[in-house]
């Protein structure tokens, strides 16, 4: 995949955008029932991916003397941003049913667009999954 560097940018940023593109084309796939539901849930699974492990997001990671927590750049809702330790905070908070409550609130608050789309891809690719449910 491309690395992010200041000389490609622009294609980096655009590399972040793929699950989008899936996303659109879930969408096309539920409107044109000729698609069939294993595309939907190829594409769903797709999507959902890309909200977990490269949607660009903030952090989020609980910081010392912070309410927001961690405001640096991350990919994806499960990753957190360069600094290591985060990323394991972040997997630490879904372990620790205490915290999950807390995930979960960060996630609907910093990458809200993000977690939507991923929540809807996701009962997207279940519903598919369902005999008789979509219709041909
Ligand atoms: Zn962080």
């Amino acid at each position: 995949m491309a690395t992010s560097g200041a000389r490609s940018n622009a294609l980096g940023g655009l590399g972040q955008w793929w699950g989008v593109l899936a996303g659109l084309l879930l969408i096309a796939a539920w409107i044109n029932s000729a698609a069939g539901p294993a595309v939907v849930i190829a594409l769903s699974a797709i999507t959902v991916a890309w909200c977990l492990f490269q949607a660009p997001v903030t952090c989020g990671a609980p910081v010392r003397g912070r309410d927001d927590g961690c405001r640096n750049n991350a990919s994806g809702l499960l990753l957190g941003c360069h600094i290591r330790q985060h990323r394991w905070q972040k997997l630490k908070m879904l372990i620790l049913r205490r915290q999950v409550r807390q995930f979960c609130a960060g996630l609907f608050s910093d990458g809200k667009a993000t977690t939507l789309a991923g929540v809807g891809s996701f009962v997207s690719g279940l519903v598919a999954l369902v005999p008789g449910v979509v219709v041909h």
